[in-house]
Protein backbone atom coordinates (compact mmCIF):
# COMPACT_ATOMS: atom_id res chain seq x y z
CA UNK A 1 0.00 0.00 0.00
CA UNK A 2 1.52 3.12 -0.66
CA UNK A 3 2.57 6.25 1.35
CA UNK A 4 0.71 8.91 -0.97
CA UNK A 5 -0.37 11.84 1.07
CA UNK A 6 -4.24 11.31 -0.37
CA UNK A 7 -4.24 7.88 1.15
CA UNK A 8 -2.70 9.32 4.24
CA UNK A 9 -5.24 11.74 5.08
CA UNK A 10 -7.81 10.01 4.04
CA UNK A 11 -7.19 7.46 6.48
CA UNK A 12 -5.90 10.02 9.09
CA UNK A 13 -9.50 12.08 8.82
CA UNK A 14 -11.27 8.62 9.13
CA UNK A 15 -9.73 7.91 12.27
CA UNK A 16 -10.71 11.54 13.51
CA UNK A 17 -14.06 10.54 12.64
CA UNK A 18 -13.74 7.18 14.52
CA UNK A 19 -12.43 8.92 17.56
CA UNK A 20 -14.37 11.57 17.78
CA UNK A 21 -17.82 9.06 17.59
CA UNK A 22 -16.03 7.26 20.80
CA UNK A 23 -15.21 10.86 22.74
CA UNK A 24 -18.90 11.95 21.86
CA UNK A 25 -20.35 8.37 22.90
CA UNK A 26 -19.05 8.48 26.27
CA UNK A 27 -20.05 12.42 27.19
CA UNK A 28 -23.37 11.23 25.81
CA UNK A 29 -23.07 8.17 28.44
CA UNK A 30 -21.75 10.02 31.08
CA UNK A 31 -23.78 12.15 33.90
CA UNK A 32 -24.95 15.62 32.51
CA UNK A 33 -23.85 17.71 35.64
CA UNK A 34 -19.77 18.39 35.76
CA UNK A 35 -20.35 17.51 39.65
CA UNK A 36 -21.26 13.72 39.18
CA UNK A 37 -18.76 13.55 36.15
CA UNK A 38 -16.15 14.84 38.00
CA UNK A 39 -17.24 12.34 40.70
CA UNK A 40 -16.69 9.81 38.16
CA UNK A 41 -12.89 10.57 38.84
CA UNK A 42 -11.25 9.62 35.79
CA UNK A 43 -12.89 6.68 34.39
CA UNK A 44 -14.64 8.95 31.99
CA UNK A 45 -11.56 10.50 30.46
CA UNK A 46 -9.95 6.84 30.99
CA UNK A 47 -12.31 5.43 28.33
CA UNK A 48 -12.74 8.22 25.54
CA UNK A 49 -8.86 8.39 25.51
CA UNK A 50 -8.11 4.88 25.05
CA UNK A 51 -11.27 4.17 22.94
CA UNK A 52 -9.94 7.18 20.70
CA UNK A 53 -6.70 5.90 20.56
CA UNK A 54 -7.53 1.83 19.80
CA UNK A 55 -9.74 3.41 16.96
CA UNK A 56 -7.01 5.35 15.28
CA UNK A 57 -4.51 2.87 15.92
CA UNK A 58 -6.86 0.55 14.40
CA UNK A 59 -6.54 2.49 11.22
CA UNK A 60 -3.07 3.63 11.19
CA UNK A 61 -1.56 0.09 11.56
CA UNK A 62 -3.71 -1.76 9.24
CA UNK A 63 -3.22 1.13 6.32
CA UNK A 64 0.47 1.84 7.67
CA UNK A 65 2.25 -0.97 8.96
CA UNK A 66 5.24 0.35 8.16
CA UNK A 67 4.75 3.59 9.85
CA UNK A 68 6.32 4.72 13.99
CA UNK A 69 3.74 5.78 16.06
CA UNK A 70 4.36 8.36 19.36
CA UNK A 71 1.10 8.81 21.08
CA UNK A 72 0.06 9.34 25.09
CA UNK A 73 -0.73 5.87 26.45
CA UNK A 74 0.01 2.50 26.83
CA UNK A 75 -2.79 0.05 27.58
CA UNK A 76 -1.33 -0.81 30.99
CA UNK A 77 -3.13 2.09 32.67
CA UNK A 78 -6.13 1.14 31.17
CA UNK A 79 -5.59 -2.20 32.48
CA UNK A 80 -4.96 -1.21 35.80
CA UNK A 81 -8.30 1.55 35.98
CA UNK A 82 -11.03 1.00 33.93
CA UNK A 83 -12.48 -1.75 36.16
CA UNK A 84 -15.11 -4.21 35.08
CA UNK A 85 -17.64 -1.35 34.12
CA UNK A 86 -15.12 0.78 32.23
CA UNK A 87 -13.38 -2.51 30.29
CA UNK A 88 -17.17 -3.28 29.20
CA UNK A 89 -17.62 0.21 27.97
CA UNK A 90 -14.53 0.35 26.01
CA UNK A 91 -15.07 -2.94 24.22
CA UNK A 92 -18.88 -1.85 23.68
CA UNK A 93 -18.59 1.87 22.64
CA UNK A 94 -14.89 0.40 19.95
CA UNK A 95 -17.12 -2.01 18.58
CA UNK A 96 -20.15 0.19 17.60
CA UNK A 97 -17.72 2.45 16.17
CA UNK A 98 -15.83 -0.25 14.53
CA UNK A 99 -18.47 -2.14 13.21
CA UNK A 100 -17.19 -5.13 14.58
CA UNK A 101 -17.60 -7.80 17.70
CA UNK A 102 -13.76 -6.86 19.30
CA UNK A 103 -12.64 -8.00 22.98
CA UNK A 104 -10.56 -6.37 25.47
CA UNK A 105 -7.30 -7.62 24.38
CA UNK A 106 -7.75 -6.84 20.71
CA UNK A 107 -8.41 -3.16 22.07
CA UNK A 108 -5.20 -2.98 23.84
CA UNK A 109 -3.15 -4.64 21.39
CA UNK A 110 -4.37 -1.46 19.02
CA UNK A 111 -4.15 1.25 21.89
CA UNK A 112 -0.13 -0.40 22.51
CA UNK A 113 0.57 -0.38 18.24
CA UNK A 114 3.74 1.31 18.24
CA UNK A 115 5.13 0.62 14.72
CA UNK A 116 9.06 0.55 13.67
CA UNK A 117 11.33 2.98 15.69
CA UNK A 118 13.32 4.01 12.88
CA UNK A 119 10.85 4.95 9.84
CA UNK A 120 10.26 7.57 7.37
CA UNK A 121 6.99 8.56 9.07
CA UNK A 122 5.98 8.59 11.99
CA UNK A 123 2.63 9.75 13.54
CA UNK A 124 2.09 11.50 16.83
CA UNK A 125 -0.91 11.15 18.06
CA UNK A 126 -3.21 12.64 20.95
CA UNK A 127 -6.53 10.81 21.62
CA UNK A 128 -7.98 13.24 23.79
CA UNK A 129 -6.09 16.48 23.78
CA UNK A 130 -7.60 18.42 26.33
CA UNK A 131 -8.44 16.54 28.72
CA UNK A 132 -9.77 18.98 31.07
CA UNK A 133 -12.09 20.72 28.36
CA UNK A 134 -13.16 17.14 27.30
CA UNK A 135 -14.50 16.96 31.38
CA UNK A 136 -15.94 20.25 31.28
CA UNK A 137 -17.60 19.42 27.99
CA UNK A 138 -15.94 22.55 26.76
CA UNK A 139 -13.01 22.26 24.26
CA UNK A 140 -11.10 19.42 23.24
CA UNK A 141 -9.43 17.93 19.96
CA UNK A 142 -8.33 14.20 18.25
CA UNK A 143 -4.78 15.58 16.94
CA UNK A 144 -3.29 13.32 14.88
CA UNK A 145 -0.12 14.38 13.65
CA UNK A 146 2.55 12.93 11.23
CA UNK A 147 6.47 13.45 11.24
CA UNK A 148 8.28 12.42 8.04
CA UNK A 149 11.87 12.37 8.47
CA UNK A 150 11.29 13.98 11.75
CA UNK A 151 9.30 17.27 10.66
CA UNK A 152 5.69 17.79 10.82
CA UNK A 153 4.28 16.55 7.51
CA UNK A 154 0.24 16.11 7.98
CA UNK A 155 -2.23 17.13 10.47
CA UNK A 156 -5.45 16.06 11.38
CA UNK A 157 -7.45 17.75 14.36
CA UNK A 158 -11.20 16.72 15.12
CA UNK A 159 -12.72 19.83 17.36
CA UNK A 160 -16.00 18.12 18.35
CA UNK A 161 -16.97 20.96 20.39
CA UNK A 162 -15.93 24.22 18.37
CA UNK A 163 -18.85 26.00 17.50
CA UNK A 164 -18.90 25.07 13.49
CA UNK A 165 -19.33 29.02 12.81
CA UNK A 166 -17.18 31.02 15.81
CA UNK A 167 -20.33 33.56 15.57
CA UNK A 168 -22.86 31.02 16.66
CA UNK A 169 -21.53 29.44 19.86
CA UNK A 170 -24.88 27.47 20.79
CA UNK A 171 -25.14 26.04 17.07
CA UNK A 172 -24.11 23.09 15.35
CA UNK A 173 -20.18 21.85 16.68
CA UNK A 174 -17.51 20.14 15.26
CA UNK A 175 -14.81 20.56 12.98
CA UNK A 176 -12.72 18.52 11.41
CA UNK A 177 -9.04 20.45 10.18
CA UNK A 178 -7.26 18.22 7.46
CA UNK A 179 -3.76 19.88 6.23
CA UNK A 180 -0.33 18.27 4.99
CA UNK A 181 2.85 20.53 3.34
CA UNK A 182 2.23 21.36 0.42
CA UNK A 183 -1.55 20.93 0.41
CA UNK A 184 -2.73 23.48 2.66
CA UNK A 185 -5.46 23.21 5.41
CA UNK A 186 -9.03 22.47 4.91
CA UNK A 187 -12.07 22.56 7.21
CA UNK A 188 -15.24 20.94 7.28
CA UNK A 189 -17.95 20.06 9.93
CA UNK A 190 -17.51 16.78 11.26
CA UNK A 191 -21.11 15.97 10.91
CA UNK A 192 -21.49 17.08 7.22
CA UNK A 193 -21.12 20.40 4.72
CA UNK A 194 -19.13 21.54 2.60
CA UNK A 195 -15.01 21.45 2.46
CA UNK A 196 -13.91 24.95 2.34
CA UNK A 197 -10.14 26.27 2.64
CA UNK A 198 -8.96 27.38 5.95
CA UNK A 199 -7.03 30.73 5.98
CA UNK A 200 -5.22 32.41 8.66
CA UNK A 201 -6.41 36.20 9.14
CA UNK A 202 -2.86 37.77 7.46
CA UNK A 203 -4.29 41.43 7.15
CA UNK A 204 -4.05 42.28 11.20
CA UNK A 205 -1.72 44.46 12.79
CA UNK A 206 -0.41 43.86 16.31
CA UNK A 207 -2.87 46.77 17.68
CA UNK A 208 -5.68 44.47 16.24
CA UNK A 209 -4.35 41.08 16.81
CA UNK A 210 -6.61 38.93 18.77
CA UNK A 211 -4.56 36.14 21.15
CA UNK A 212 -5.20 32.73 22.54
CA UNK A 213 -4.15 30.82 25.27
CA UNK A 214 -4.73 27.62 27.71
CA UNK A 215 -7.75 27.51 30.12
CA UNK A 216 -5.53 26.18 32.55
CA UNK A 217 -3.45 28.68 34.39
CA UNK A 218 -0.91 25.92 35.17
CA UNK A 219 -0.17 25.18 31.43
CA UNK A 220 1.47 28.36 30.68
CA UNK A 221 1.75 31.79 32.30
CA UNK A 222 -1.45 33.55 31.49
CA UNK A 223 -0.67 36.71 33.84
CA UNK A 224 2.87 37.23 31.77
CA UNK A 225 0.67 36.77 28.66
CA UNK A 226 -1.73 39.45 29.55
CA UNK A 227 1.52 41.73 30.76
CA UNK A 228 2.97 41.40 27.20
CA UNK A 229 -0.15 42.18 25.58
CA UNK A 230 -0.56 45.48 27.25
CA UNK A 231 3.55 46.33 26.61
CA UNK A 232 3.42 45.70 23.04
CA UNK A 233 0.08 47.01 22.50
CA UNK A 234 -2.00 43.92 21.27
CA UNK A 235 -5.15 44.61 21.56
CA UNK A 236 -7.80 42.79 19.89
CA UNK A 237 -8.82 40.80 23.57
CA UNK A 238 -7.54 37.28 25.08
CA UNK A 239 -9.33 34.37 25.13
CA UNK A 240 -8.48 30.75 26.79
CA UNK A 241 -9.56 27.54 24.81
CA UNK A 242 -8.40 24.13 26.23
CA UNK A 243 -6.17 21.78 23.51
CA UNK A 244 -4.95 22.34 19.74
CA UNK A 245 -7.92 24.10 18.74
CA UNK A 246 -5.93 27.25 19.49
CA UNK A 247 -3.56 26.27 16.41
CA UNK A 248 -7.44 25.78 14.84
CA UNK A 249 -9.04 28.78 15.82
CA UNK A 250 -5.87 31.10 14.13
CA UNK A 251 -6.17 28.66 11.31
CA UNK A 252 -9.76 30.13 10.43
CA UNK A 253 -8.64 33.27 10.66
CA UNK A 254 -10.45 34.40 13.91
CA UNK A 255 -7.37 34.89 16.37
CA UNK A 256 -4.16 35.81 15.03
CA UNK A 257 -1.33 35.00 18.27
CA UNK A 258 -1.61 31.65 19.96
CA UNK A 259 1.21 32.03 22.91
CA UNK A 260 2.18 29.36 25.38
CA UNK A 261 5.20 30.40 27.41
CA UNK A 262 6.43 27.57 29.23
CA UNK A 263 4.80 26.84 32.46
CA UNK A 264 8.06 26.07 34.41
CA UNK A 265 11.62 26.13 33.40
CA UNK A 266 11.98 22.48 33.21
CA UNK A 267 8.52 21.92 31.23
CA UNK A 268 9.07 20.08 27.88
CA UNK A 269 5.94 19.67 25.41
CA UNK A 270 5.23 16.44 23.88
CA UNK A 271 5.19 16.30 20.46
CA UNK A 272 1.83 14.98 19.87
CA UNK A 273 0.21 18.30 21.42
CA UNK A 274 1.54 20.02 18.69
CA UNK A 275 1.91 17.85 15.77
CA UNK A 276 -1.40 18.20 14.27
CA UNK A 277 -1.59 21.56 14.87
CA UNK A 278 1.45 22.93 13.72
CA UNK A 279 0.53 21.52 9.97
CA UNK A 280 -3.07 22.36 10.46
CA UNK A 281 -1.79 26.09 11.51
CA UNK A 282 1.05 26.68 9.11
CA UNK A 283 -0.78 25.08 5.51
CA UNK A 284 -3.59 27.74 6.49
CA UNK A 285 -1.09 29.92 5.72
CA UNK A 286 0.11 30.51 10.03
CA UNK A 287 3.78 30.88 11.25
CA UNK A 288 4.87 28.67 14.28
CA UNK A 289 8.24 28.93 16.13
CA UNK A 290 9.06 28.89 19.92
CA UNK A 291 8.95 32.13 21.74
CA UNK A 292 12.68 32.37 20.39
CA UNK A 293 11.76 32.44 17.46
CA UNK A 294 13.05 28.93 16.90
CA UNK A 295 11.91 26.44 14.17
CA UNK A 296 10.21 23.57 16.68
CA UNK A 297 12.37 20.34 16.28
CA UNK A 298 10.32 17.42 16.58
CA UNK A 299 13.12 14.93 15.74
CA UNK A 300 13.94 14.54 19.28
CA UNK A 301 11.64 12.04 20.94
CA UNK A 302 8.67 12.51 22.81
CA UNK A 303 9.47 15.89 23.63
CA UNK A 304 10.06 19.08 21.87
CA UNK A 305 13.51 19.13 24.06
CA UNK A 306 14.72 22.21 22.19
CA UNK A 307 12.51 24.70 22.26
CA UNK A 308 11.19 27.55 24.54
CA UNK A 309 7.54 27.84 24.60
CA UNK A 310 5.44 28.16 21.63
CA UNK A 311 4.39 31.03 19.41
CA UNK A 312 1.59 30.09 16.62
CA UNK A 313 0.89 33.30 14.43
CA UNK A 314 -0.70 34.55 11.36
CA UNK A 315 2.62 34.75 10.06
CA UNK A 316 3.93 37.59 8.43
CA UNK A 317 5.63 40.53 10.35
CA UNK A 318 3.12 39.99 12.73
CA UNK A 319 5.00 37.02 14.10
CA UNK A 320 8.49 38.90 13.64
CA UNK A 321 7.31 41.24 15.76
CA UNK A 322 5.65 39.31 18.41
CA UNK A 323 8.91 37.25 18.86
CA UNK A 324 11.01 40.54 19.24
CA UNK A 325 8.73 42.08 21.49
CA UNK A 326 9.03 39.22 24.16
CA UNK A 327 12.52 39.29 23.85
CA UNK A 328 12.46 43.12 24.55
CA UNK A 329 10.69 42.57 27.55
CA UNK A 330 12.41 39.51 28.80
CA UNK A 331 15.65 41.26 28.24
CA UNK A 332 14.00 44.57 30.49
CA UNK A 333 12.78 41.79 33.11
P1 LIG B 1 -3.83 23.22 26.72
O1 LIG B 1 -5.26 22.92 26.92
O2 LIG B 1 -3.50 24.00 25.51
O3 LIG B 1 -3.18 23.77 27.95
O4 LIG B 1 -3.12 21.85 26.39
C1 LIG B 1 -3.38 20.66 27.04
C2 LIG B 1 -2.07 19.91 27.17
O5 LIG B 1 -1.21 20.59 28.07
C3 LIG B 1 -2.20 18.54 27.75
O6 LIG B 1 -2.40 17.59 26.74
C4 LIG B 1 -0.89 18.31 28.47
O7 LIG B 1 -0.05 17.42 27.78
C5 LIG B 1 -0.23 19.67 28.47
N1 LIG B 1 0.30 20.04 29.79
C6 LIG B 1 0.15 19.39 30.97
N2 LIG B 1 0.83 20.00 31.95
C7 LIG B 1 1.44 21.06 31.39
C8 LIG B 1 2.33 22.07 31.88
N3 LIG B 1 2.68 22.13 33.15
N4 LIG B 1 2.78 23.00 31.00
C9 LIG B 1 2.40 22.97 29.70
N5 LIG B 1 1.58 22.04 29.20
C10 LIG B 1 1.10 21.08 30.01
MG1 LIG C 1 -2.49 16.72 25.05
Amino acid sequence: MSDSIDRILEIAADAGRAASQICRAVLAEAPASPDAMAKLGKEPVTVADYGSQAVILRLVQAAFPGHGVISEEGSAHLRESAGDAGAEQIVRLVGQVVGEAVDFDQVCAWIDHEGPAEAEYTWAIDPIDGTKGFLRREQYAVAIGLLRHGKPYAGVMACPNLPVDLALPDGPCGVLFVAAEGRGCTRVALDGGATEPAKVNAEATLAAARVLGSVESAHGDPKMVVAAMERLGIGGGFVRYDSQVKYGVVAQGAAEIYVRPRSKPEYRENIWDHAAGVVVCEQAGGRVTDLDGKELDFSRGKKLTENRGVLATSGGALHDAVVAGIAAIEARA
